[in-house]
């Protein structure tokens, strides 16, 4: 049996950062296992939008932390040659009059409480800076200048890479079949390809995070749901200039960007489709959800009412209750650390997520109290809802 100071199981965007934060940490011989390749699990269905807006004041602290890096992700690597793809175009969210509208108002100053810059603007300044897009309805607008979208597959290689240079052992095409347990203890995992010894074993397995149930019988309240993503193409360009936009007034709270300079990528920021079990195959997307996402699209920016649909795809949320992770040991599983439960908006805090859980592993303070995201706030009742209600807005 082969020994190892740590085992990261899953090699997406969570994985990997962890991976690399480990070796910075000094952790020693560490192993990532990945049944598939690096990136390819939803990290790679990802809409790469980074924003530190959110509603739940945790998420901005997490968020916050991992936007310094992403600004500057080749020099946090030390590997010129990284890249996150950063379009740096800000995030502007705006809402109607109604029930979105104080929930915006409290994010926003909680944000600006936080030390991030936030503007509120009128809907003259919103139209300059999103000219495709009419604000008639918005009651508050707020613009996140330090904001905009990356590339999570160059994010999850790039973590990858440098954990390997670090000399961080990563093995694809290795699946975990269950962990090594000496009472409750971990010890080890058993894969496919044979079996791997470590007292710290750290599970990013995002929907197949239920895993950890069979293995261990404690509940993992993680359930897979199927989004839909549109790219559109309209008479005017989506441009990189333009930002991140999220529309609180819309029915399904739609977030847009561009999408390659020139097209719009549009999804719907609300519940989805359950899946009966954890898998990311593609899903089909009937031409009535276009049509009906597309009337949503064009009431907020007019001249897509004659825009085509240029491609789909289909990706899939771990989401938890309350659409919030859970990070940090199991306490009844010694050894074991967790990361999954992202529900759809895990990219974004993808590289303070990495650096928490290694620190967690190591027995290190953490940058960020993990206290928020315990697996036992689903006992105790404190649920991290946000305070838009359920979506990835959080
Ligand atoms: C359509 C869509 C849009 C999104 N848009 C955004 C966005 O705009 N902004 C944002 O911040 N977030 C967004 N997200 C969420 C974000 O992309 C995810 O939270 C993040 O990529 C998840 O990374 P991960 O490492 O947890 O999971 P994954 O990338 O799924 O990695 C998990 C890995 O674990 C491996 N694995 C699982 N079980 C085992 C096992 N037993 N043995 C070996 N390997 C195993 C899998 O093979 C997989 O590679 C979006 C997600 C989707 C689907």
């Amino acid at each position: 049996m082969q020994s190892y100071d740590a085992i990261v199981i899953g090699a997406g965007v969570i994985g990997s950062s962890v991976a690399f934060h480990l070796a910075r940490l000094g952790a020693g011989k560490v192993l990532v296992l990945d049944r598939s390749q690096i990136g390819s699990g939803t990290s790679t269905q990802s809409s790469g939008i980074l924003r530190t807006h959110y509603s739940v004041i945790e998420n901005v602290e997490l968020a916050k932390l991992s936007w310094s890096v992403f600004n500057d992700f080749a020099g946090y690597l030390g590997d010129q040659e990284s890249s996150a793809g950063l379009v740096k175009c800000g995030y502007l969210i705006c809402a109607p009059e109604g029930a979105k509208l104080e929930p915006l108002r409290s994010a926003l100053a909680g944000q600006t409480a936080m030390g991030v810059e936030v503007r509120l603007i009128d809907q003259a300044a919103a139209r300059e800076l999103l000219p495709i897009a009419q604000f008639d309805d918005a009651a508050l607008i707020g613009y996140e200048p330090e904001a905009g979208f990356a590339d999570a597959y160059l994010v999850a290689t790039g973590f990858a890479r440098s954990a390997r240079r670090q000399g961080v052992k990563i093995m694809e095409g290795v699946n975990v079949e269950r962990l090594l347990l000496d009472g409750a203890r971990v010890v080890g995992v058993k894969t496919n390809q044979g079996t791997f010894h470590s007292h710290t074993v750290i599970s990013t397995q995002n929907i197949w995070a239920g895993d950890i149930e069979k293995w261990t019988g404690i509940p993992t309240p993680v359930k897979a749901e199927r989004h839909a993503v549109l790219a559109l193409e309209g008479p005017e360009a989506y441009s990189f200039k333009m930002p991140v936009f999220k529309d609180l007034g819309s029915a399904g709270m739609l977030y847009c960007r561009s999408y390659g300079g020139n097209q719009m990528l549009v999804s719907e920021g609300t519940v989805g489709e359950t899946l009966d079990e954890p898998q990311n195959d593609q899903g089909d997307i009937s031409m009535d959800y276009v049509v009906e996402v597309g009337g949503q699209v064009a009431e907020r920016f007019p001249s897509f009412g004659e825009a085509g649909l240029a491609s789909s795809w289909t990706g899939v949320y771990d989401v938890t209750p309350d659409w919030n992770p859970v990070l940090g040991r199991l306490p009844d599983v010694p050894g074991l650390v967790v990361g999954y439960g992202f529900s759809g908006h895990g990219f974004k805090l993808s590289p303070g997520v990495g650096l928490v859980l290694a620190q967690e592993a190591l027995g290190l303070p953490t940058e960020v109290s993990l206290k928020p995201y315990a697996h036992e706030r689903f006992r105790n009742g404190n649920l991290l809802t946000g305070r838009y209600g359920l979506g990835a807005v959080s």
